[in-house]
């Protein structure tokens, strides 16, 4: 139903067929399935059959790099019908009904730089818990909290901080020092 969907949508089709017509490798590519006995036949052409001025590769539409390329991702997964699917489940989606060279390469980056997924991936966690104070400590050293402070300017082979800090009281043979490391 989806490839049937996508397959039909007029605009995106014209838009393709004009790609096409400036596209040099469907220019040349059609050039030589028009041409049978030219010498640059070879068998990687088999793939290939041309209709209407547009391209196929096994019978999947080529689609040109430039805009009709990212309405084709935008639709098998942005579209409302789709609703972004990995990279596994994109590429399906696409191959029902279009080819280009290397088409994950794409979408891989596409699905990468996608807002909606980005935000929907942050969220897959149950929600954070309320923020409970310490209990106070009832001995000396009884409570030790460190702190990690991370990307810092590299100094020679570090640029994380760890601080620790003991509370309670002084000369307990808990003892730890306050102290500030580079690890
Ligand atoms: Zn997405």
């Amino acid at each position: 139903m989806f490839a049937t969907y996508i397959l039909h949508d007029e605009s995106l089709l014209n838009e393709i067929a004009q790609a096409t017509t400036s596209n040099p490798f469907a220019i040349e590519i059609m050039a030589r399935l028009n041409n049978p006995s030219q010498e640059m036949q070879s068998s990687d052409l088999s793939h290939f059959t041309t209709q209407d001025g547009l391209l196929y590769h096994n019978h999947l539409l080529y689609v040109p790099a430039g805009t009709c390329r990212t309405r084709v991702l935008q639709t098998c997964h942005d579209d409302p019908l789709v609703g972004h699917f990995g990279v596994a489940k994109t590429l399906e989606l696409i191959s029902r009904g279009f080819w280009w060279p290397q088409p994950w390469k794409l979408v891989k980056e596409f699905i990468k730089t996608c807002d909606v997924c980005a935000r929907s991936k942050a969220a897959h966690h149950r929600p954070y818990g309320l923020l409970h104070p310490l209990p106070i400590p009832s001995r000396p050293w009884a409570s030790l909290s460190m702190d990690f402070i991370i990307d810092l300017p590299r100094v020679g082979d570090h640029d994380t901080e760890c601080h620790s800090t003991g509370y309670g009281c002084h000369g307990s043979q808990h003892k730890l020092s306050d102290d500030m490391d580079i690890v």
